[in-house]
């Protein structure tokens, strides 16, 4: 049974803004019925007591809070409905109808909003995220591994079917929203070989699907760790001691000692099927400010141009002096509620205009490569890393900036 509690706050914002996590966060749950198998939210250090899959709490007002705290954000960013250790659309969640009154509440605010889900509940408020999608853009991430339903129904024994999700993306993609595939985690010497990810690549791109972001199953030593190997022990017992063998190092993240082995594994599919390692630029365009948004794409430029074997030192000195410029710009602001944060978007702008920003970033090249793509509204393609718009192709960047 779920136990009903009070929250004093709801939303959280996060340090570092990123395309997965958003700008703020938050569950009306803790807990998940999904009952996913690999569920690190059974980790000790989230702190969870009790039964993952069974002591529920319910954030009974979270609604109420939602509607006090939106007003008071002073910084603009995509809102992510994931906790890490809740599905928000989880079953309980057909009960409360928490996620229909948060729905209808963030449809009143201009906040771009992430949805991480393992369920189609959310097509019971279908009418909310389309409103929400029309005026501030609804970015759609589905976790979902499997092609049909005979092995999901074991790992994820809650959550919606395999063909429930493809087909939730589906009506999602279709309805304009951005959508991804969280192929994640694909579980060793069961799902992750190159046939099973070539299926998921390709059911993928025949949605025309935005992204997919695919990793391995990370298994930290303790509570989840255990739980997962007991799980392979009943079901699939002749997995065990290769599974057990892999994460013998008990490395704090939950690393396998073949992690790199299986990136080696993933980059040349990502690049035959014209995907990468990351969420793509035109996914989060636009949906943060112009500052985060540019700490966002320096930090995704340099793993990309270092997954091509260009060297980043110049790049992540410009990302540095940048973060350090930012940082500066936030302080001051922080404590002088009078001023938005809206001048640092401003500010960059002029800076860009004018070519100033390059003393900013100490880098005339990538300077350039920035007023191309805040200036005259381009995006980065992660895929070619080439600077494109709806149509055509304006400027390719070579080298290193
Ligand atoms: S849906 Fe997410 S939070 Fe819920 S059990 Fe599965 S992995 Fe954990």
């Amino acid at each position: 049974m779920p136990s009903e509690i009070q929250v004093k706050k709801l939303l959280r914002k996060n340090r570092f803004p990123e395309a997965f996590a958003g700008k703020y966060a938050f569950s009306p749950y803790m807990g998940c019925s999904h009952d996913c198998k690999y569920c690190d939210g059974r980790y000790e250090k989230y702190h969870f007591e009790g039964d993952l899959h069974q002591d529920i709490s319910v954030r009974i007002n979270a609604p109420e809070l939602l509607a006090q705290e939106l007003p008071k954000l002073r910084e603009f960013g995509p809102i992510c409905i994931s906790s890490g250790i809740s599905d928000a659309y989880q079953p309980a969640e057909r009960k409360y109808g928490l996620m229909s009154e948060c729905t209808s509440i963030l449809a009143e605010y201009d906040f771009p909003v992430i949805l991480h889900t393992k369920s189609n509940l959310m097509l019971r408020d279908w009418l909310n995220w389309e409103k929400i999608n029309r005026r501030s853009g609804v970015n759609l991430y589905v976790s979902i591994t499997w092609l049909d339903d005979s092995m999901r129904q074991k790992f994820e024994p809650g959550a919606s079917s395999a063909s429930e999700r493809w087909e939730l993306l589906r009506i999602a993609h279709n309805a304009g929203f951005k959508t991804g595939v969280l192929a994640m985690p694909l579980i060793p010497g069961i799902s992750d070989s190159d046939e099973h990810i070539r299926k998921l690549l390709t059911k993928t791109r025949e949605l025309d699907l935005d992204f997919i972001w695919i990793a391995g199953l990370t298994l930290k030593p303790g509570r989840q760790k255990d739980y997962f190997l007991d799980f392979i022990n009943n079901e699939f017992p002749r997995h065990l001691q290769k599974m057990t063998g892999l994460y013998l190092n008990n490395d704090q993240y939950g690393a396998p000692l073949n992690g790199r082995q299986f990136y080696r594994q993933i980059m040349p599919l990502y690049e035959e099927y014209g995907f990468t390692d990351c969420i793509p630029h035109q996914v989060f365009k636009g949906k943060f400010a112009l500052y985060d948004e540019i700490s966002i794409l320096l930090h995704d430029m340099q793993k990309l141009y270092r997954l091509k074997g260009i060297h980043t030192a110049r790049l992540k000195t410009a990302a540095f002096k940048y973060a350090e410029w930012l940082k500066e710009q936030k302080d001051y602001i922080a404590h002088r509620r009078n001023i938005s944060y809206n001048v640092i978007d401003i500010e960059i702008k002029k800076q860009l205009a004018s070519g100033e920003f390059s003393q900013i970033i100490e880098n005339r090249k990538l300077t350039v490569f920035l007023q191309r793509i805040f200036l005259n509204n381009k995006f980065l393609d992660y895929s070619t890393l080439e600077l494109k718009d709806e149509t055509d192709l304006t400027y390719t960047f070579n080298g290193n900036p």
